[in-house]
């Protein structure tokens, strides 16, 4: 009888390992995850906790450890809210919602000057502000545009030399700080012109190979971690590919990527047909270099133009990201989920 049960309950590993071979059933309990990259547009603070409260709702139905808000890369000095000037909405949530900033401060100073070269006293001017962003409680910068292609007519095309004197001001905060930088890079491979998906925006005719700069950026401070922001989610010039990655992952120490996986652009990883498995083998080959980033807008109902489009695609990419999520090895998927974010972004 003793013996019996023995055997029984020597038996019961077995059979549960059996039972979630089959059914999958050791990842049924989503893995919480933590959203590096979802973009807050407010232009006050009543609209600000407004949108936190949406966001705090969204990131729990979504299984969201922390979600971290940030604007856009924006052009002019427009009214949205830096992080700094909303992170007092986001008090309320504790520790779900985190924020980052500089894309409603230091970018539009960026791009303002993107065609020359700034003054000391405005050197001094971007530094205090990155030192103000840095002091305000934010796990980061963002989000700061190198190239950024025009995806709608009202969405803007941006582009500033990866030797601007500012890139290496904000490279050497970052750095001090130990604060990454959310970076939005899109590669340029060879001379080409503008492909037929992107005409009718406001991009150039014709686009010069930029991948050189950004990995000067890279190595001109490598206490700088720099996260390339929207990693598989495709492209119109077939350049943002694993391939690409695999090598400035091996050759840039503080490069690491935010995966935004879905898309109807070529070579996303979740596209229109087959997933794309090369792409799953760059982050398990590069386990603790990337993080998830949905790109998702809350815009303040006010807003109309692009980001008001983007907005209302909300939940695509979340469970485009939990898919991936599932797609990979438990380890990696540990580590893409929330570990490399925490230690990356400093998070409680
Ligand atoms: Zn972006």
């Amino acid at each position: 009888m003793d013996g019996a049960v023995r055997l029984k309950s020597g038996l019961w590993p077995c059979v549960l390992l059996v039972w979630c071979v089959a059914t999958g059933g050791v990842q049924a309990q989503p893995l919480p995850w933590i959203d590096v990259h979802i973009h807050l547009l407010a232009t006050d603070i009543g609209g600000a906790k407004a949108l936190a409260a949406e966001v705090a709702a969204f990131a729990q139905a979504e299984g969201m450890r922390t979600a971290l808000l940030f604007p856009p890369p924006q052009m002019g000095q427009d009214s949205i809210l830096d992080g700094p000037e909303f992170s007092a909405a986001l008090v309320e949530f504790g520790p779900r919602l985190a924020f980052l900033g500089g894309g409603a401060s230091l970018n539009p100073l960026l791009q303002a000057a993107a065609e020359r070269t700034p003054t000391p006293s405005e050197l001094d001017v971007f530094r205090k502000r990155a030192e103000l962003i840095a002091q305000s409680g934010a796990r980061g910068f963002g989000e700061i545009a190198l190239h950024h292609l025009s995806m709608t007519s009202k969405h803007p095309y941006e582009l500033v030399s990866a030797d601007h004197p500012y890139l290496k001001v904000l490279m050497d905060v970052a750095a001090a700080r130990d604060l990454p930088i959310d970076l939005h890079f899109d590669p340029i491979l060879a001379q080409s012109t503008l492909p037929e998906a992107l005409r009718g925006n406001k991009n150039p005719s014709g686009f010069t190979p930029n991948v050189d700069g950004f990995e000067r950026l890279l190595a001109y401070n490598r206490g700088a971690r720099v996260i390339w922001a929207h990693a598989g989610g495709g492209d119109d010039f077939g350049a943002f590919t694993p391939h690409l990655v695999t090598r400035l992952l091996t050759e840039h120490p503080n490069l690491y990527l935010s995966v935004r996986p879905r898309s109807k652009r070529p070579g996303a990883i979740l596209g229109t047909g087959e997933r794309n498995d090369a792409w799953l083998a760059v982050i398990e080959s590069f386990p603790d270099r990337f993080v998830m980033g949905s790109d998702s807008f809350f815009v303040q109902s006010t807003r109309g133009g692009a980001a008001q489009t983007f907005a209302e695609r909300l939940g695509s990419q979340t469970q485009a990201i939990r898919r991936v999520l599932q797609l990979l090895t438990p380890e990696t998927a540990r580590k893409v989920a929330s570990e490399n974010a925490i230690r990356l972004y400093h998070l409680p």
